[in-house]
C-alpha cells in the first residue's frame, strides 16, 4: 500500500508519500517551512500562514511525488491533517486532498495531526501497540496511551502553556534568538542550575497534569529584579537564568512521567514503551531524564529522529494508511476542525495554544 500525505495545520507545508509492506517505508518527505515568513512578527500569522499553504502545497506534493518516483495510478489513498491546527492552513490542505481524491478516484483519509504525532514510533520503529506517549511541542503537551490507531486516552497534560512556547518565550524575555528551545538549551549548559530556584507547579497535586505559565512569569520576576539590582544582564546572568528554567522544566516532566508510566503500567502492558514526538524531544536534557525515568521502570524509551518528530506529512501519511487498514474512509464531506481532541472523553483542553 502507498499514501500520499499532506500537511498545512500550522507554518509548515508538507507532503510525503509512504509505503507499507511489511514495514513502513518513508518514499520521499517534503516540508517548507514558513519561519521567515513570520519572524518579524513574533508568532505566526494565521492569515500569512494560509495563503502560503494555498501558493505551496501543490509543489510540495509534486516535489514529492517526483522524489518518490511514484505516479497517482500507484497510489492507494491520500490522508490530509483536518485538524486541529490553523484553520486557514488546514482548509487549504483539506480542499487540495478532495480535488485530487476526485480527480483520480482515490480514498481520501482525514487525519487529526495529534494522531499523527501519536503514532509516529509505530512509522519509525513499528512500536506495538499500547505504547505511553508524551507529546511535547511548542503547541502541545499532553501524555497519551495510545492502544489503536483511533484509540487514545489522554491521562494528562499541559492545563496553560506547552513546554516549546515556554522556551521560546523564555528566549524572547532574554533576548535570545527564535525557536527559542535550542538557544536555551545551549546557554542552560554554560549556566549555574542553583543559582536560581524557579517553581514546579502542580507537582503537589496528583495526577499527570502540569502547568507552565507560572515558571515564565517567574523567570520575568528574576530578570527584572537581576536588572534593577545590576543594571543589566551578564553573560552569566543569562546563562544561569537558562540552566534554572530548564532544570524546573525537565523536573516537572520527569515527575510527571513517572507518573504516568504508574497509570499506563496498570494495564500490563506486554512490552512497555514511553516515545516522544514534538520538537521540545530535541532536549538533551529533557530526553536523558525521560530516558532514566524510564530504565528505571524498565520500560524501553523510544525518541523518533527529530524531523520525524517535528511537523512532517510522512505521519499523516502513515495514520492514513493505518485508518485506512481499519476500514476508516472519509469522503467529499470531510470538514476542516480548528479543535479536534484526539481523547473524545478527554474535557477540552485550556488555552492550548494552536
Ligand atoms: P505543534 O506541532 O504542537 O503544533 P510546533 O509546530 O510549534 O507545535 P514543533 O515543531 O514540534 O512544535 O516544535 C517546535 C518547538 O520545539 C518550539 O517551541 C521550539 O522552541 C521547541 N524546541 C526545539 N528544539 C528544542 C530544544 N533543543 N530544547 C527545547 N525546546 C526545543
Ligand atoms: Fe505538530
Amino acid at each position: 500500500l502507498t499514501f500520499l500525505g499532506i500537511e498545512s495545520s500550522c507554518d509548515d507545508s508538507a507532503a510525503a508519500i509512504v509505503r507499507m509492506n511489511d514495514r513502513a517505508e518513508i518514499l520521499s518527505s517534503v516540508v517548507e517551512g514558513q519561519v521567515n515568513l513570520h519572524a518579524e512578527f513574533g508568532g505566526v500569522v494565521p492569515e500569512i500562514a494560509a495563503r502560503a499553504h494555498a501558493e505551496r502545497l501543490d509543489g510540495c506534493v509534486e516535489r514529492a511525488m517526483a522524489e518518490a518516483g511514484v505516479s497517482f495510478a500507484e497510489l492507494d489513498g491520500i490522508a490530509v491533517t483536518a485538524g486541529p491546527g490553523l484553520i486557514g492552513g488546514v482548509l487549504s490542505g483539506v480542499m487540495l486532498a478532495k480535488g485530487l481524491a476526485a480527480g483520480t478516484g482515490l480514498p481520501l483519509i482525514g487525519v487529526n495531526h495529534l494522531a499523527g504525532h501519536a503514532l509516529t514510533p509505530r512509522l519509525t520503529d513499528g512500536l506495538p501497540f499500547p505504547y505511553l506517549m508524551l507529546l511535547v511541542s511548542g503547541g502541545h503537551c499532553q501524555f497519551l496511551i495510545v492502544s489503536g490507531p483511533d484509540s487514545f486516552r489522554r491521562i494528562g497534560g499541559t492545563i496553560d502553556d506547552a513546554p516549546g512556547e515556554a522556551f521560546d518565550k523564555t528566549a524572547k524575555l532574554l533576548g535570545l534568538p527564535q525557536p527559542g528551545g535550542p538557544a536555551v538549551e545551549a546557554e542552560a549548559a554554560l549556566g549555574n542550575p542553583a543559582r536560581f530556584v524557579f517553581p514546579r507547579p502542580l507537582l503537589d497535586k496528583p495526577g499527570c497534569d502540569m502547568s507552565f505559565s507560572g515558571l515564565k512569569t517567574a523567570l520575568l520576576r528574576t530578570r527584572d529584579t537581576v536588572i534593577a539590582e545590576k543594571g543589566g544582564l551578564t553573560k552569566a546572568d543569562r546563562r544561569d537564568l537558562c540552566a534554572g528554567f530548564q532544570t524546573a522544566m525537565v523536573g516537572v516532566l520527569e515527575e510527571k512521567t513517572r507518573r504516568a508510566l504508574e497509570v499506563y503500567l496498570e494495564a500490563s502492558p506486554a512490552v512497555p514503551a514511553l516515545a516522544v514526538a514534538g520538537g521540545v524531544a530535541a532536549n538533551t536534557a529533557v530526553r536523558t531524564a525521560l530516558e532514566d525515568v524510564c530504565a528505571k521502570a524498565s520500560v524501553r524509551f523510544l525518541a523518533p529522529p527529530l524531523r520525524l518528530c517535528t511537523d512532517n506529512a510522512a505521519m499523516i501519511a502513515y495514520a492514513g494508511l493505518e485508518r485506512f487498514q481499519m476500514g476508516l474512509r472519509d469522503d467529499a464531506n470531510l470538514s476542516a476542525r480548528p479543535r479536534w481532541p484526539l481523547d473524545q472523553t478527554a474535557p477540552a483542553m485550556i488555552g492550548s495554544g494552536k
